[in-house]
């Protein structure tokens, strides 16, 4: 019997099969989920999101710019679509919902945060912190209860991290975000958790200045002495999206082998 199964959820934010989204979508289908759906952007959908789909018996794959507020209810409208249910709404259809995407200019991951464009600042915002709002207020026509609902931060969002600049603000907003939606939500049956992952390979990370350097120095300062694994982020996805974690909502869970719990990064000696 699987942690998931019967369970449907509708991951938004798969690039490629090193995206985050992609190992938490596989981990969903390998414990047991019944049905994982897909919202990327369209550019990417027939090339690299739908084989993926295809991979885990998945063919529901809409397309979705999380900046416009048409394109996420026709992810919504769709997935109600699909699973009318006695209702003929879609209403209590979807039990996991992840938000795994993010973007900012690629200047703006460089050099100093207080250069940040206030064009740059608001693309930052919209896309990786309001879109969790904007996409959550559409789902709850379709969220069951229970639900879960989760999304990716990163410590930059309460620390000074080189480099990250305006996604760490962002960030900052998507953690508080979380709370919020926590608290609006969770008289509905709906949890929503954020996971804070240590730095991990994917196509995202690569437009942030100095990654490389960081990824490499990771493993040797955090207590647990390894890299960050899009598997690693997807066993507590999968913890966070199961009744197991029943009475968890609003919090931020790390996935970064102990990093965060140091004052001071040290290699030792
Ligand atoms: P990824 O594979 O590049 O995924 C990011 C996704 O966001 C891409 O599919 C991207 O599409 C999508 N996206 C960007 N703008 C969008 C928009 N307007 N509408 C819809 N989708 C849009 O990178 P990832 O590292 O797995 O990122 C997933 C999440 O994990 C992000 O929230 C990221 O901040 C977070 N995270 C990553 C790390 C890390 O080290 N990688 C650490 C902690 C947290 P395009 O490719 O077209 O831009």
């Amino acid at each position: 019997m699987g942690l998931l199964d019967g369970k449907r959820a509708l991951v938004f934010g798969v690039a490629n099969d090193h995206s985050i989204a992609w190992g938490i979508a596989k981990a969903l289908h390998d414990h047991g989920a019944a049905e994982v759906g897909f919202s990327s952007v369209e550019m990417l959908l027939e090339k690299r999101v739908r084989p993926l789909a295809a991979s885990i018996g998945s063919d529901f794959v809409e397309p979705c710019d999380v900046r416009v507020d048409a394109d996420v209810a026709r992810v919504f409208d769709a997935w109600a679509a699909r699973h009318p249910g006695e209702s003929g709404t879609g209403a209590g259809s979807l039990d996991i919902l992840v938000h795994a995407l993010a973007f900012a200019n690629r200047e703006d991951l460089d050099g100093k945060f207080v250069e940040t464009s206030r064009d740059g600042f608001a693309l930052a915002m919209d896309v990786s912190a309001y879109s969790l709002v904007a996409i959550v207020r559409e789902a709850r026509r379709v969220l069951a209860s229970p639900s879960s609902v989760m999304c990716l931060t990163y410590y930059g969002a309460e620390k000074v991290v080189q480099h990250y600049n305006v996604m760490g603000v962002a960030k900052a907003a998507l953690e508080a975000s979380t709370r919020y939606l926590a608290a609006d939500l969770g008289s509905s049956g709906v949890r929503v958790n954020a996971i804070s992952a240590g730095p991990v390979r994917t196509l995202a990370a690569s437009g942030v200045s100095g990654f490389k350097q960081m990824y490499g120095a990771f493993r040797d300062v955090a207590p647990l002495r390894s890299n960050i694994t899009i598997e690693d982020v997807a066993g507590t996805a999968v913890w966070l999206a199961s009744d197991l974690s029943r009475q968890v909502t609003g919090e931020t869970v790390y996935v970064d082998g102990g990093f965060n719990i140091l004052g001071v990064p040290t290699v030792e000696g």
